[in-house]
């Protein structure tokens, strides 16, 4: 499949190539996410995984030739390992200047700006293990979340009705598909949610076995604080609710939003003790997590619109919209998908 890939997404950059000791480590990393997927899901097709000589931040989940492929631009690793190293650097000691991350704006976004030499930050070491786990955690997600756009028959449902690929860069699409290809991702971003903690819970990852995660409530401080700053990555926009509906993702900040309460109904569900304590955590994680990057970031703290999704029920209702859309997809999906779907 390997000459699939190189085909698929030629126009992309292409396969990533030759690859280093570590660029194989994360493939083999990404490898093993997907047979560990492979192994609860026995239905689930083959699924190449490589990645895309491209240093912006996208990845792309695609059938091509009747073969499932998932490339990830290397340029999202390297912003995701970037982001939290220059992040722990920061906040390890007082001592170390705060650098910005090594970011480039391009005609195709943001980019990683291997001009910087990573060798060159101030690191201190007991904060080694944590910013391993960050990366993992993260690089994760989005494996899993890929994953569920092959998994649920996303991609042969996007590719059959409306003969496009799923890709994670936000673009401004026809309006008519704009609630299924958000349902489609808040359907990725909640699997992806899913699986997390479920790792967690069952301790069955060898990345969270050895872990820094002493227990459920630092886990989840973690995991919100980590996912939070990958999206806020992808930048805030204006939540003017008629721009919001022409996005092919929901915005950063209503995406943020489901996922707390994602992560609130799992809690509610497993009925954990302390729950409401948990769920205060993930808020004032994400609170943490948007100060902290407003140092390494030339951004301004918008935390204000994470809460004006709250605040404003043109907002609210909009993401209730996202939500029970799913309700209409479901059926359709049910042709395409190679798992269960949720209710
Ligand atoms: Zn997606």
């Amino acid at each position: 499949m390997k000459e699939e890939f190189e085909i698929c997404f030629k126009s992309a950059g292409g396969l990533f190539d030759p690859q280093s000791k570590e660029v194989k480590k994360l493939v083999e990393f990404s490898n093993n996410t997907i047979e560990h997927i492979k192994s609860i899901y026995t239905k689930m097709p083959p699924i190449y995984f490589n990645l895309i000589n491209n240093n912006s931040l996208n990845a792309t989940a695609a059938i091509f030739n009747n073969n499932y492929l998932i490339g990830v631009n290397i340029g999202t690793f390297d912003i995701i390992r970037d982001l939290f190293l220059k992040n722990l650097s920061c906040k390890s000691n007082a001592l170390f200047k705060c650098t910005k991350l090594s970011l480039v704006n391009t005609k195709n976004g943001l980019e990683y700006d291997h001009s910087f030499d990573p060798d060159s930050i101030m690191f201190d070491l007991n904060y080694s293990k944590l910013l391993s786990q960050q990366t993992t955690l993260v690089g994760k997600f989005v494996i899993y979340h890929e994953i569920c756009h092959i998994l649920r028959g996303h991609v042969d449902f996007i590719k059959i009705k409306h003969n496009l690929q799923i890709h994670e860069v936000n673009t401004i699409i026809d309006t008519k598909i704009i609630n299924t290809l958000q349902t489609l991702e808040m359907d990725a971003d909640s699997f992806a949610t899913n699986r997390c903690l479920n790792d967690f819970f069952q301790n069955q990852s060898i990345d969270f076995r050895n872990g820094i995660y002493k227990d459920l409530k630092t886990f989840i401080y973690y995991f919100s604080y980590s996912i939070y700053c990958f999206f806020r990555i992808f930048g805030f926009y204006e939540l003017n609710i008629s721009c919001v509906k022409s996005y092919s993702h929901p915005p950063p900040a209503i995406r943020i939003s489901m996922i707390l309460d994602n992560i609130a109904t799992i809690l509610i569900e497993k009925n954990i003790k302390n729950k409401d304590e948990i769920i205060a955590t993930s808020m004032q994680a994400t609170r943490d997590a948007e100060n902290d990057l407003s140092k390494i970031t030339y951004f301004n703290n918008e935390f204000f619109r994470v809460q004006e999704v709250y605040a404003n029920p043109e907002l609210t209702n909009y993401l209730f919209q996202i939500v029970n859309n799913w309700k209409n997809i479901k059926g359709e999906l049910e042709k395409y998908t190679f798992s269960e779907l949720p209710n």
